[in-house]
């Protein structure tokens, strides 16, 4: 995993340090799948700015996550470009003020850059935005096959047929009139 020691970033109020750096992206959890990026490492730039009373940071990067669809299962890619910002104040009075990924004197580059990922997140992951998904009866995709099952075709007919029957004595009732 990545991290970036400030030990070397000395800068006075109003100054910015600016660094390329390769962020490793560790794999994840959505929706009970697993999603990975590809490639794993990418290019960021991290910007450092002091300000009076605390410090910016800032990471920009572009990622390609690849996973299931979650309606098809199928394989799905989704692009993101993140840009995520944190600050530390100088005397933190409160937890609000400081960022997690900070610690002795490191920026913890993986850690902020998942989390900044999973705030970018859509609902759902989709292979397409139309996905027809899964066939409720058999299960095979409905993009490769699109198709209707005869059980599903007669639960339909039976429901029509049921709807005429419960509309029959209203019909009846209106020729005796
Ligand atoms: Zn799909
Ligand atoms: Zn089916």
């Amino acid at each position: 995993m990545t991290s970036f020691s400030l030990r070397q970033v000395k800068l006075r109020p109003g100054e910015e340090h600016r660094e390329a750096v390769d962020v490793e992206l560790p794999a994840f959890e959505f929706g009970g799948q697993r999603y990975v990026a590809v490639p794993e490492t990418v290019p960021a730039a991290l910007v450092v700015n002091r300000a009076n009373t605390g410090t910016v940071f800032s990471l920009a990067f572009a990622t390609r996550l690849h996973g299931p669809c979650y309606r098809c299962l199928g394989d799905a890619t989704l692009d993101l470009r993140i840009h995520g910002r944190e600050y530390q104040a100088e005397q933190p009075d409160d937890e609000e003020l400081t960022t997690p990924y900070l610690e002795s004197n490191a920026l913890d580059l993986s850690a902020w850059a998942r989390d900044a990922i999973a705030l970018a997140l859509p609902d759902k992951i989709l292979c397409r935005a139309d996905c027809a998904g899964l066939c409720p009866f058999c299960g095979k995709s409905l993009n490769d096959e699109p198709h209707v099952h005869e059980a599903a075709a007669a639960d339909s007919r039976w429901q029509a047929l049921a709807a005429l029957r419960e509309a029959a004595p209203g019909g009846d009732a209106a020729q005796i009139g």
